[in-house]
């Protein structure tokens, strides 16, 4: 038995969900998962030895790649000089004072320990601005794991066995209203039957939960108008596209100015940091200034700040950085699709900047079960044959992501040719 199969018997026995719980084990599809051992750039070693080429990143904070040299020395710096509590120190500023200057909309930001908290405290925040109590969301973005958004999104393990709707018994209070992404009639009906209730719209302004999906020309303007005159919120989730398509994030890529902001996964350099901010009148709300309770013990912790400080520095220094993500992706995204079309695969690439994404099925078919089944059968033999090949990216149903990041153009060369070699047959 391998060290891996071992480590995932004994997680099955120890955590309720076995390898979906947050076991950091490679997530498998239909075989032995793999459990992290170190990790060095773009590549990652199991437990038992073997060497993959990673296209997830720790599920997206590592923009630079693992193990990056000034964000360790960072780390153990901070550790070093006894700052792994939780009282206030200056980290927490230079933080605050990174957010608002790389992202114009945020006025103010205050820190918690993850996207989820991130998202948990904003809507909190948006329904004690408004005094309303209702909130629109989008179905397939993810919000987090909180009771009050986990609604099943797209087909990523984290939400595998979840019913669609809250995971908790029909009949329990549900403020949430859920719209269609790319449809602003949705939206209008939604507040049209909610008048005057409406606090927040949120959503991820590129979902890259449910695949990578862009929004239409139009959609994102015509949603903040609509937002605005019916006197809610919008909160952009940045959790995964903050500082990825730019320091400005997904919201300086559209020109879209949210009134809220949630953050995660990169600006905590692969530990865990959560924030949310925006407009200082809405953030003003927060006590002790305003009426909203927030707080946490380890929020804006001086390691976790040390790691997260030293990534955005380095983003913020070398926007160079973002050119040549860019130019991974685009390089990834125009070989698979000549790989399809060479072929005649039944498949679609989309993407945007290091995200990139393969979609076995069209999205009008999601709701035919013989044609999932068919296109999950037909991503599980993609994922199962590039894993066995060393390539390593986010598990699914039908979808692939691939998250560039540190990786060569070499890399992604032969990411391609491991790609033809499957789906030409
Ligand atoms: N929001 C978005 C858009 C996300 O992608 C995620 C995580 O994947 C979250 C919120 C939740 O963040 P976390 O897993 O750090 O709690």
């Amino acid at each position: 038995m391998t060290r891996s199969e071992e480590l995932f018997l004994q997680a099955q026995t120890l955590m309720p969900g076995g390898v979906n719980s947050p076991v950091r084990a490679f997530q498998s599809v239909g075989s032995s998962p793999r459990f992290i051992g170190r990790a060095k750039g773009s590549r990652i070693y199991d437990v038992d030895g073997n060497e993959y080429l990673d296209y997830i990143g720790s599920w997206g904070p590592l923009i630079l790649g693992h193990a990056r040299p000034e964000v360790v020395q960072a780390v153990a710096r901070s550790a070093e000089n006894g700052l792994s509590f939780g009282a206030a120190t200056g980290a927490e500023v230079t933080m605050a004072e990174l957010i608002c200057e790389l992202v114009p909309s945020v006025e103010m930001v205050r820190l918690v320990n993850s996207g989820t908290e991130a998202v948990m405290s904003a809507l909190r925040l948006a329904r004690g601005y408004t005094g309303r109590d209702k909130i629109i969301k989008f179905a397939g973005c993810y919000h987090g794991h909180s009771d009050a958004m986990l609604v099943k999104a797209g087909s990523g393990v984290m939400t595998a066995g979840v019913p669609d709707s809250l995971g908790v018994p029909a009949g329990c209070a549900n403020d949430t209203l859920t719209a269609v992404y790319n449809d602003l009639e949705s939206v209008v009906s939604l507040f049209e039957q909610n008048k005057g209730q409406v606090a927040a719209v949120i959503l991820e302004l590129v979902p890259a939960n449910m695949g990578v999906v862009l929004p239409r020309e139009g959609f994102l303007p015509g949603l903040q108008k609509l937002c605005r005159d019916n006197g809610a919120l919008m909160i952009a989730d940045e959790v995964i596209t903050g500082f990825r398509l730019g320091t400005g994030g997904a919201q300086e890529h559209y020109g879209i100015v949210p009134d809220l902001t949630t953050f995660g996964k990169i600006i905590g350099g692969g530990l865990p940091v959560g924030a949310y901010g925006g407009r200082k009148e809405v953030m003003e709300m927060i006590a002790p200034s305003g009426a909203v309770y927030q707080a946490g013990t380890l929020s804006g912790n001086p390691v976790a700040m040390a790691a997260g400080i030293t990534q955005l520095t380095i983003l913020k220094e070398n926007p160079r950085i973002y050119f040549d993500l860019e130019a991974l992706g685009q390089r990834l995204r125009e070989g698979l699709k000549t790989i399809i079309e060479a072929h005649g695969v039944n498949a679609s690439v989309t993407g945007i900047g290091s995200l990139s994404c393969l979609f076995f099925s069209g999205k009008e078919v999601r709701n035919d079960t013989e044609a999932r089944q068919s296109d999950t059968e037909r991503y599980r033999t993609y994922f199962n044959f590039m894993l066995s090949r060393g390539i390593y990216f986010a598990p699914s149903q039908f979808e692939a992501v691939f998250i560039s990041a540190a990786h060569t153009p070499e890399d992604i060369d032969d990411t391609l040719a491991c790609a033809e070699e499957v789906l030409k047959k």
